[in-house]
C-alpha cells in the first residue's frame, strides 16, 4: 500500500468512526446471534494473492459491527464500562502509525518522558503526595502481577527468580474475599499457588471490608506454624459490589508487619479525582506501596491504559530488571520503563492520556464521573420505590438488585432484559445470592439513558412476575 492510498482509507476509516458512532444508540448493545456466526463468513485458507482493499473494507463493513457487543453503547451497564473517550481514539490512531516500541528512554525519548509527565499529572489529580512515580501498563492484570512479584522477591531476601521458591517457607498473601480472580491468577503464575492467598472474610455492608483484626490474627497464626507473611493486596471498588477496604487499618497492619500493601482500585480510582470521594474511599491511600488504576475504565482513556503507582519504584525494578547486552544504553540518568514491567515491548499509552486530560480538563471528567454516580443514585431509588430489592446499595456508580422471583428468576430477567437488546446488564453473586448488577460509566451516557434502563427493567420484570 503505498501513502497516498494509505491517507484515503485513513480519511474512510475516521469517516466510518465517526458515523458508528453517532448512529450506536440505534443498536442493540449485545447482537442476538449465535456462536460461530462469524467464522463461516471468514474464507478458512489465507489468500495466497494479495486482495484489494476495496473487497477487505466491504467484507469489514458487512461482518465486523454487527458482531460487536458495543461497549461505547451509552446504555451499556454490565460489568465495568471500557470508556474511550473519541479523543483517546485520535491519539491511539496516532501511535497506530507512528507504531513505536518504547521499551527504553532511547527507543522512544518523547513517549518515555511524557509516560512521566502524565503519571505526575494523574498522581496530583488522584490526591497522592509528591513522591510517588509510576509506570503504564497494559492491564491491572499486569500491574498486581508485578505487585505480586515484588511481595514475592522481598519476603524471600531478593533470591526467589534467582534460586527459585523451594524450600523456602509457604509465602502468604493476604486479601479479603471480594477481590478480583486477577488477584488469584497473580498468585498462581507467581509459584505463590492458591492455597497460600489468604482470602479473609469482610464486614457487612455498606463497604464491605476486611475484617482488620482476622487479618492480624491470621498473620499471627501463620507466622507461628512458620509460613512467610509476604504482602497483603486491599481494594478499593471491588467488582461485585464495589467492596472497598479501610486503607487505614491495612495501611498499619503492613507497616507493622512489614509486609508490601497493593492497592486495586482498578475501576473506583478514576473518580478520585473528585476531592469529595477521597474522604470515604482514599484515607491513608499514601501508606500503600503500589496502587493500580485503569483510566481505561471510567476516565476515557482507550484500552489499554493501567497506571500502577509505586511508592518506591526500586523494589520492584530490582524485581524485575534484566539487562542483556543488547539493552544496555550509554544513558545512566534516564527512566527504561521496560525495567518497571514483565513485558520488554511497550506500547505508546501516554499519548492518548496527554489528548485526554488537556481536551476535557480534569473539569470535564469530573463532571461526567459525577453524572454517573448521580444517576445510579436516581436509577436505584426509582426502582426501590417499585418494588424491586436492592441488594447492596450503591458504591459510586455500582449497585445491585433482585426482581421477583428466585436466584433462576434473576437470571432469566438478565437475559431477558439482554435480549430485548435495548441496554446491557450482567449478574453477579453477593452473600450466596444471584444479584442483578448495575453500574453507570459509560462516557457518552446521558441521564435519560439511564432513566430508560428503569424503563426496560420495569416492563421486562412486569412481564414475569
Ligand atoms: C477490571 C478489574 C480488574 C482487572 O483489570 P484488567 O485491566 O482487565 O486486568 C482488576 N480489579 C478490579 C477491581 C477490576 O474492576
Amino acid at each position: 500500500m503505498d501513502w497516498d492510498e494509505f491517507a484515503a482509507w485513513g480519511a474512510k476509516a475516521a469517516e466510518f468512526g465517526a458515523e458508528y458512532h453517532k448512529g450506536v444508540r440505534e443498536r442493540p448493545v449485545r447482537p442476538a446471534v449465535a456462536p460461530g456466526s462469524f467464522a463461516d463468513r471468514l474464507a478458512p485458507v489465507p489468500p495466497e494473492a494479495g486482495e484489494e482493499m476495496g473487497a477487505i473494507w466491504e467484507d469489514f463493513e458487512r461482518i465486523v459491527p454487527e458482531g460487536l457487543t458495543h461497549w461505547q453503547h451509552p446504555r451499556f451497564f454490565a460489568y465495568f464500562p471500557a470508556n474511550a473517550a473519541p479523543v483517546s481514539m485520535l491519539a491511539e490512531m496516532l501511535v497506530s502509525v507512528l507504531a513505536p516500541q518504547c521499551m527504553l528512554w532511547q527507543t522512544s525519548p518523547v513517549a518515555t518522558e511524557m509516560e512521566g509527565v502524565m503519571i505526575d499529572w494523574l498522581r496530583q489529580a488522584l490526591g497522592l503526595p509528591e513522591g510517588f512515580s509510576g509506570v503504564i501498563q497494559d492491564s491491572a492484570s499486569s500491574a498486581t502481577l508485578s505487585a505480586v512479584l515484588t511481595m514475592r522477591e522481598r519476603a524471600t531476601g531478593w533470591t526467589g527468580n534467582r534460586e527459585g521458591l523451594s524450600g523456602k517457607g509457604q509465602l502468604r498473601i493476604y486479601c479479603s474475599d471480594q477481590v478480583h480472580s486477577s488477584i488469584d491468577r497473580a498468585c498462581w503464575v507467581a509459584g505463590i499457588g492458591q492455597e497460600n492467598l489468604v482470602k479473609l472474610p469482610t464486614r457487612d455492608a455498606p463497604e464491605f471490608a476486611v475484617d482488620a483484626e482476622a487479618l492480624r490474627a491470621r498473620i499471627a497464626e501463620d507466622r507461628a506454624a512458620g509460613h512467610v507473611p509476604a504482602g497483603i493486596i486491599a481494594v478499593t471498588g471491588a467488582t461485585g459490589v464495589g467492596a472497598w477496604d479501610h486503607l487505614p487499618e491495612l495501611v498499619e497492619i503492613a507497616r507493622d508487619e512489614g509486609l508490601y500493601l497493593h492497592l486495586d482500585a482498578a475501576w473506583a480510582g478514576s473518580a478520585m479525582i473528585c476531592p469529595e470521594f477521597r474522604a470515604q474511599f482514599w484515607e491513608a491511600v499514601e501508606g500503600c506501596d503500589s496502587i493500580v488504576f485503569n483510566p481505561h475504565k471510567w476516565l476515557g482513556a482507550q484500552f489499554d491504559c493501567s497506571v500502577q503507582f509505586l511508592r518506591d519504584p526500586k523494589q520492584q525494578i530490582d524485581t524485575l530488571k534484566i539487562e542483556p547486552e543488547y539493552l544496555k544504553t550509554s544513558h545512566a540518568e534516564v527512566v527504561n520503563y521496560s525495567e518497571w514491567t514483565i513485558p520488554l515491548g511497550r506500547r505508546f499509552r501516554a499519548l492518548k492520556l496527554w489528548f485526554l486530560i488537556r481536551y476535557y480538563g480534569l473539569e470535564g471528567l469530573r463532571a461526567r464521573l459525577r453524572n454517573h454516580v448521580a444517576w445510579a443514585g436516581a436509577l436505584c431509588e426509582d426502582l426501590r420505590r417499585d418494588g424491586f430489592e436492592i441488594v447492596t446499595e450503591p458504591i459510586l456508580s455500582l449497585f445491585t438488585f433482585r426482581g421477583p422471583g428466585d436466584d433462576a428468576a434473576q437470571q432469566a430477567l438478565v437475559d431477558a432484559i439482554n435480549a430485548d437488546g435495548r441496554i446491557y446488564v450482567t449478574q453477579g453473586m453477593h452473600a450466596g445470592r444471584k444479584v442483578i448488577r448495575f453500574q453507570v460509566g459509560q462516557f457518552d451516557c446521558t441521564r435519560d439513558d439511564v432513566m430508560m434502563a428503569g424503563t426496560v427493567i420495569r416492563e421486562l420484570a412486569g412481564d414475569r412476575s
